[in-house]
């Protein structure tokens, strides 16, 4: 490791919520954790200043008004701005790239195109397609060349029709940068240019003139800012060519029963009553961010990352998909055996090491990758070597788990084995009940033809597929999952009401036989919703 002159435990105990060294928290591309002033500049807010801004002339409102006013000076200064009117307050990052699609296509004729890439989060990719299908637009995309945004591959894709380029600065999935200035040196003058700088934001000095975009977008809670505020920067000429997204109060220059007229930008994006607590949160995490040398602290994390790479790389079992010296210190990795993915993820949490695993809200890019789902760690300045040596034993420990899982075998051939049920309901622990049910999972076969989108059980992290079959009044199930854990536990569960008639299913109280099995205790929100909608499936069809 290289020594640099950012002290990262210093930095650290600035964050009440990593007060607690057993906390490995590795999900910083998701959010970041909330340093102490932050948290005070919300309560701060709404224990002596609560005003509506830009409503009243009272000392309240006026003080909410400055607020806001102020925040919007320290956003512009930040990303270097024009001025403050560039700078507009929106829910979220989503919020300000759904202005951006909706407002910008209504000038739009059938045929434009728009590029976008393969990078992209589902953010900046669902409100183009909306519009796109709406308006009979073209969708285009970048592609990946060694896992970075080929920008080069823009030429070809440029046409006479392309009105819009809205790219990401740097993959919340991959962590690599975008070379956006290479890119724009390809468009041409009339192309709107856009950058979804949500992951970017943390890592790299953003300079907007610089860039010469013409709108950008980031969220304030990935920089240690609060939830519920996004922040679109737009030139000004185009924000006040740009129709808002919503209309209402705050927003109006003059209103008739029949008509009314608007504000200029930043107002008229802002309908209805501010975030203002949110904004005061915003404005503190700004001060807390530029505190701290930019240059040092991603230096910090590039070189942890460096070392989760170089650690991760270690294990033949494990993928890599990101690059070392990547922007926002990524380290997306998967298991060769895909399934094994979630049960990893769900084994770091037990031992409190929050990493992500999913699709990442990049569901086009897994595609490409050929993944089903992808685990990412996302290192923040706050994080240090134990960090990623936690996360590294723990892959150890798990990956040793499996060893001896592999070598257990199938007890019964009936797979909705109501036995086994009894087993599990007698396992003394949770690990052990879980172990029951990966090896119950692990024996369910697979199944190809009933892995049909009409069988998909909705809900659930994991792909759940259920065929259902009534025959003399009693219902027969099979199932598959492409997880092992889900794979087990639907097992159970079908095996209550496999055989029963549709009286017993509706009859049967699957609320109490979860609870007993404390089941949702330790399953993610996520999967418990699936094993709820599963109950909801069987009760349905028990109605029919
Ligand atoms: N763009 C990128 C690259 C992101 O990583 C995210 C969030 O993860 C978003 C857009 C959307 O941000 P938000 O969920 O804060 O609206």
């Amino acid at each position: 490791m290289k020594t640099t002159d950012f002290d990262p435990q210093a930095f650290k105990s600035y964050f009440p919520a990593l007060a607690d060294d057993s906390i490995h928290y590795l999900d910083n591309a998701a959010t970041t954790q909330k340093p102490a002033s932050v948290i005070e500049a919300f309560s701060a807010y709404y224990s002596s200043t609560v005003g509506n801004a830009h409503r009243g002339s009272h000392r309240f409102s006026r003080a909410a008004t400055e607020t806001i006013e102020s925040c919007r000076h320290r956003c512009a200064e930040f990303i270097n701005a024009e001025n403050a009117n560039t700078m507009v307050f929106t829910q979220s990052c989503t919020a300000a790239l759904n202005t951006l699609a909706k407002g910008l296509a209504e000038n739009l004729q059938a045929g434009d195109e728009i590029i976008l890439s393969l990078l992209e989060h589902h953010a900046n990719l669902i409100p183009w397609q909306e519009v796109a299908e709406k308006k009979q637009l073209k969708l285009k995309f970048l592609p990946l060349k060694n896992g970075q945004l080929d920008w080069q591959a823009a030429k070809p894709l440029i046409s006479d029709k392309t009105r819009i380029v809205s790219i990401t600065a740097c993959s919340n999935t991959l962590g690599c940068s975008s070379q956006l200035g290479e890119l724009k040196k390809l468009l041409p003058k009339h192309c709107t240019f856009i950058v979804d700088a949500a992951q970017a934001i943390a890592h790299q000095q953003i300079d907007v003139q610089e860039l010469e975009c013409d709108f950008l977008c980031f969220s304030a809670h990935k920089m240690f800012g609060p939830e519920g505020l996004g922040i679109l920067y737009g030139k000004q000429e185009r924000l006040n060519d740009l129709p808002p997204l919503l209309s209402g109060g705050g927003m109006i220059q003059q209103v008739s029963l029949q008509n009314s007229s608007y504000l200029n930008a930043p107002h008229r994006f802002e309908a209805g009553s501010p975030a203002t607590a949110n904004v005061a949160a915003f404005s503190a995490a700004l001060q807390f961010f530029k505190q701290w040398p930019l240059t040092q602290m991603q230096q910090h994390i590039n070189d942890l990352c460096e070392q989760a790479h170089h650690r991760l790389s270690e294990f033949s079992e494990l993928t890599l998909f990101s690059q070392a010296n990547n922007t926002a210190a990524i380290v997306c990795f998967s298991l060769q055996q895909q399934e094994l993915n979630i049960e990893l993820a769900d084994y770091l949490d037990q031992n409190g090491i929050a990493i992500r695993h999913g699709h990442h809200c990049t569901q086009p890019l897994l595609q490409e990758l050929g993944q089903s789902s992808l685990l990412r760690a996302s290192i923040a300045p706050y994080n240090q070597l134990n960090d990623i040596e936690a996360l590294v034993n723990a892959c150890a420990e798990f990956l040793s788990a499996q060893e001896q899982i592999k070598s257990e075998t199938e007890l019964s051939s009936n797979e909705l084995d109501s036995k086994r049920a009894e087993e599990i309901k007698r396992a003394k622990s949770w690990q052990q009940r879980q172990k029951q049910l990966i090896l119950w999972g692990k024996n369910i076969s697979t199944k190809k033809d009933i892995q049909q989108a009409h069988l998909l059980i909705p809900g659930c992290e994991s792909a759940l597929w259920l065929e259902a079959k009534r025959g003399d009044g009693h219902w027969h199930f099979r199932h598959d999952s492409d997880a092992r854990l889900i794979r087990g536990i639907s097992a159970l569960i079908l095996s209550w009401v496999e055989g029963a008639s549709s009286q017993e299913i509706t009859d049967f109280d699957f609320t109490k036989a979860i609870d007993e099995l404390q089941l949702k205790n330790y399953l993610s929100p996520s999967r418990s919703n699936g094993v709820y909608s599963l109950v909801e499936h069987l009760q349905n069809l028990a109605k029919d």
